[in-house]
């Protein structure tokens, strides 16, 4: 019997599951199919993810897309209801800092107008201001800090369950296999090929593979320019307990902070060799995170850690940001991959935006084409400034 369905998404992660749910929510009429390797995401980028919901972006694109999915999430458990049960993804607004030494102080106020300019409550901080916001925070060596209180983090693996469960009731169909490539006759796809060689037939296939995407595209004939890169995340606990709350914090040396439940975890975007790879290693955290993190909070000089684990950053080699839309050289083929260290708080916009783009030709709540494949051959690349 010949496998066929109207559209395909290959991987059902936080963004395939998003653009499922998305285009069934605006009442798209043909049958969704979407492939998804590891049934128990156990490799996924999504739950691996620290969660980090943030509007201090400096670039357009980013923050108009970041505003939309905060707004998003704030009402997601009512949203994505199934059968009465609400789904609850504990998003803590709780607020996202930046700590800044003199040097990157401008910089900051000028990424805080761009983002004022959407309506993000962005502040400057001063650093006798910081202690307002952590009240343990040693601020010796600091100017000050970019805040802001909207934002906050969530946990991953919920939200991701959300859109999983709610495109399922809307009548999406998973199928646990393993994509090899894209099946393409006179410049149009004509659907997937599974690992063992089997074509499901469909005339539009969207990747959403995350760090597995670039491996599907070459296959297909279409490299882009995304690669796997490790990030390790530990958690921990403190000796003494923080008066507040923390923020997710990011220190200006680049390791990031922030409460997990009682505890804490801090992460940081080390150089590695790209590649597949989710070992993590307690040294990472005596060598590199504690050093920064009992200088910044006195709290964290006796820290001792509970575990570890990492994840893959779908890292975009050209400018760090997702490619979104269709190929400019096969038709069918939409992309939405390379999200680097900011998938999670893209997906509601990203989601939104491809349904709209499927099924009305044209983005209407947010242009995503400044996110289009064909920036890197035009040499529009879209610089983000805060990439963490
Ligand atoms: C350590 C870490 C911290 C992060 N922190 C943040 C943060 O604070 N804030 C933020 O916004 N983002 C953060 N991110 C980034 C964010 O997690 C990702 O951008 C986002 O989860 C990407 O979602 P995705 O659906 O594209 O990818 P994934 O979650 O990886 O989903 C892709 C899915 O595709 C499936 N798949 C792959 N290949 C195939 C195939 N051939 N056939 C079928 N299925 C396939 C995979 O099994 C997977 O389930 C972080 C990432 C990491 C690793």
């Amino acid at each position: 019997m010949e496998q066929k369905t109207d559209l395909i998404i290959i991987g059902g992660g936080v963004i395939g599951s998003s653009i499922a749910y998305h285009l069934l929510n605006e009442g798209y009429q043909g049958d969704i199919t979407i492939f998804e390797k590891d049934r128990l995401y156990e490799f996924a980028s999504t739950p691996r993810s620290a969660g980090g919901i943030r509007q201090l972006f400096t670039t357009d694109i980013n923050i108009q897309i970041s505003r939309y999915s905060l707004k998003k999430y704030k009402t997601f458990p009512e949203d994505m209801t199934v059968d009465g049960e609400r789904a609850e993804i504990d998003f803590q607004q709780r607020g996202y800092l930046f700590l800044a030494q003199k040097e990157t102080m401008k910089e900051l106020e000028n990424q805080a107008n761009l983002q004022r300019k959407y309506g993000v409550p962005s502040e400057i901080l001063e650093a006798d201001e910081l202690k307002r916001i952590i009240p343990e925070v040693n601020s010796n060596d600091l100017t000050g800090g970019l805040y802001c209180g909207e934002d906050g983090y969530l946990d991953p693996y919920s939200v991701m369950q959300g859109y999983v469960k709610k495109a399922k009731e809307l009548g999406a169909h998973y199928i646990y296999d393993e994509i090899y490539s894209i099946h393409e006759e006179a410049g149009r796809v004509t659907g997937v090929v599974t690992k063992d060689g089997m074509l499901y037939k469909a005339p539009k296939v969207i990747n959403s593979a995350g760090p597995w995407a670039p491996i599907i595209s070459k296959n297909s004939g279409y490299p882009i320019p995304v690669i796997p890169l490790k990030r390790q995340i530990i958690q921990f606990d403190a000796a003494e307990p923080l008066e507040k709350p923390l923020p997710l914090t990011v220190d200006p040396s680049g390791v990031y902070f922030r409460h997990e439940g009682d505890s804490f975890i801090s992460g940081y975007s080390e150089k590695v060799k790209p590649g597949i790879d989710f070992t993590w290693k307690r040294s990472f955290f005596e060598e590199t995170l504690w050093p920064i993190l009992a200088n910044r909070i006195p709290n964290f000089e006796r820290a001792k850690i509970i575990s570890g684990w990492a994840g893959m950053y779908s890292h975009n080699t050209k400018d760090q940001n997702a490619i979104i839309g269709e190929h400019p050289e096969l038709s069918g083929y939409y992309m939405a991959c390379g999200f680097s260290g900011h998938g999670m708080q893209q997906a509601p916009a990203v989601g939104q935006g491809l349904a709209e783009l499927i099924m009305k030709g044209r983005y209407e709540t947010i242009d995503l084409s400044p996110l289009r494949f064909e920036r890197f051959a035009m040499n529009e690349l879209v610089i983000e400034g805060a990439v963490v």
